[in-house]
């Protein structure tokens, strides 16, 4: 119990990501932003919550913006929920930008998908979640803020340093998400191998493709669920594909290419050669998927 393993001795609603930013630096490590909670408790069980004794609820910051611009593309705030993400993409770039829908959808249950947040979920650095292959797919931009309005933008793919251990540098707060509003001849997919229906993937894959005259002119595959410590790109068979053709001969042989990439662990869920054969049938699923909403 959550309870058991973890009692913060403070509980604070900061309305300001600058009072988020200096409690942080007063406190350190002893203070805890808190977005949707859903993790939370994942930490306290592994004992990663040791020493905090201050939880910053960051639900009523300025923070849950969804904004599409031409240049910049979409802006997606920390505190933007699940739910809120998938609706927007349900409503603007529903081919376009499949890769984030398909993702959502595999969050179950509907309660998670209501309070967790796109900044926890990427926060958590875990391989398992859903979202954060999709957005690695997409090439997306995390921005972190610190104390004195010093700012960070940096490749998600990047931010992913080991189990729940991402870039976040001392009192540094995220505070977007941002990818590009993919072209016309994009389209994306993901999936993931679950034994069930609440345990962590065995493997997730976020695609993302640009198909011209039926070849393929841009892939990116990210892999996630146990595949590594982090989210990966199958850039082998990412390479294999550029200029061919989308055929099924076409993927099925670049698909094999992925035990170049990754290096699958064994674990109670399934050994590290059943990973493998995943990964490749998986993948060679999403790229079909992908290419045909390309079209
Ligand atoms: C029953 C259950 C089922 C689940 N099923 C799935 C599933 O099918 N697929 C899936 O992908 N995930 C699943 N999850 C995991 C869920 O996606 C994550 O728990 C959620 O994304 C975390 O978001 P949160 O807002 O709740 O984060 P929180 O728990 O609030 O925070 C998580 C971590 O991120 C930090 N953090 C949060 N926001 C920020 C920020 N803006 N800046 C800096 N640090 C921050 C926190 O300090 C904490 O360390 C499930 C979870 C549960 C409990």
């Amino acid at each position: 119990m959550l309870t058991t393993l973890f009692q913060p001795q403070d509980y604070r609603f900061p309305e300001t990501v600058d009072e988020v930013l200096e409690i942080l630096s007063q406190h350190g490590d002893c203070a805890r932003v808190i977005a949707g909670g859903t993790t939370i408790h994942e930490l306290a069980y592994r004992k990663g919550m040791g020493g905090v004794h201050t939880l910053l609820d960051i639900t009523r910051l300025p923070l849950g913006h969804l904004i599409a611009t031409p240049t910049a593309g979409v802006r997606v705030g920390a505190t933007v929920s699940f739910t809120d993400l998938a609706g927007y993409v349900a409503h603007n770039y529903p081919r376009r930008l499949a890769v984030v829908a398909d993702a959502i959808a595999g969050i179950r249950p509907m309660q998670i998908r209501n309070v967790g947040t796109v900044g926890g979920s990427i926060c958590s650095s875990l391989p398992f979640f859903d979202l954060p292959a999709a957005l690695v797919a997409l090439d997306a931009t995390v921005t972190t803020r610190r104390l004195n309005g010093e700012s960070r933008t940096v490749p998600i793919e990047t931010f992913f340093w080991d189990f729940f251990l991402p870039d976040l540098r001392f009192g540094e707060l995220l505070t977007e998400v941002e990818f590009a509003i993919p072209p016309a001849d994009a389209g994306g997919a993901f999936q993931k191998f679950e034994s069930n229906s609440v345990d962590w993937a065995l493997v997730s894959i976020g695609v993302q493709v640009r198909c011209s005259e039926d070849r393929f002119t841009d892939v990116r595959i990210a892999l996630g669920g146990g595949i590594g410590r982090k989210i990966a790109r199958a850039s082998s068979v990412e390479h294999a594909l550029l200029g061919r053709p989308v055929s099924t001969e076409v993927i099925q042989d670049a698909v094999r290419g992925v035990v170049d990439d990754v290096r699958a662990f064994s674990d109670f869920r399934g050994s590290a050669s059943f990973r493998n054969h995943l990964l490749k049938v998986y993948i060679a699923r999403c790229l079909i998927q992908a290419a045909r909403r390309a079209r």
